[in-house]
């Protein structure tokens, strides 16, 4: 691919394409403000940038770096993830993600894994209520990591089976 120049409307110099960071949603694609004006210009205080970080998690910018400190995101990202990877319906909102005390299943606290490393039991998981509706607006809800897994994408018919297995073996 051949490399274009263009000017640095701050610095004025001619530079090569790539010395302007990517901006998807400019005319041309790319910065107007060449990589060095940009870094000279956007300096802040060590304290101006940790509350710039801050306000950019919040707003959803920065989604997977906010998974520690707001869970939400956390089942949101994997939920997009997953629904890019398996071709599933996706239309959800931070704001869809409603993560209640106790799961609305088997009734356990939710509580997230204190290491960090994968799921545990308790932890909050993002559950579809018609599985082939996929992850969109009004067919989520949040339950335990282990009810979400016992159920896996189950049907009604399906559980039913299960649990007459389960009574008959209990009855042996
Ligand atoms: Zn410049």
């Amino acid at each position: 691919m051949e490399v274009g120049y263009k000017k640095c409307t701050k610095c004025l110099i001619c530079l090569a394409e790539t010395e302007f960071a990517i901006r998807p949603k400019y005319p041309n694609k790319r910065q107007s403000w060449c990589k060095k004006c940009t870094a000279i210009g956007a300096k802040r205080t060590p304290e101006q940038e940790r509350e710039r970080y801050k306000q950019r998690v919040a707003s959803g910018e920065i989604l997977n770096k906010g998974i520690k400190m707001y869970p939400q995101r956390a089942l949101l990202a994997q939920a997009k993830g997953r629904a890019k990877k398996c071709g599933i319906p996706f239309d959800l909102e931070l704001s869809d993600i409603v993560i209640p005390d106790r799961c609305p299943v088997i009734g356990i606290e939710l509580k997230r894994n204190p290491n960090g490393a994968g799921p545990i039991p308790s932890s909050p998981s993002l559950d579809r209520i018609v599985p082939s509706f996929g992850y969109t607006k009004g067919n989520v809800r949040v339950v335990s990591h282990r009810a979400n897994t016992l159920k896996s994408d189950a049907t009604l018919l399906e559980l039913t089976q299960i649990l007459a297995d389960a009574y008959k073996l209990a009855a042996i």
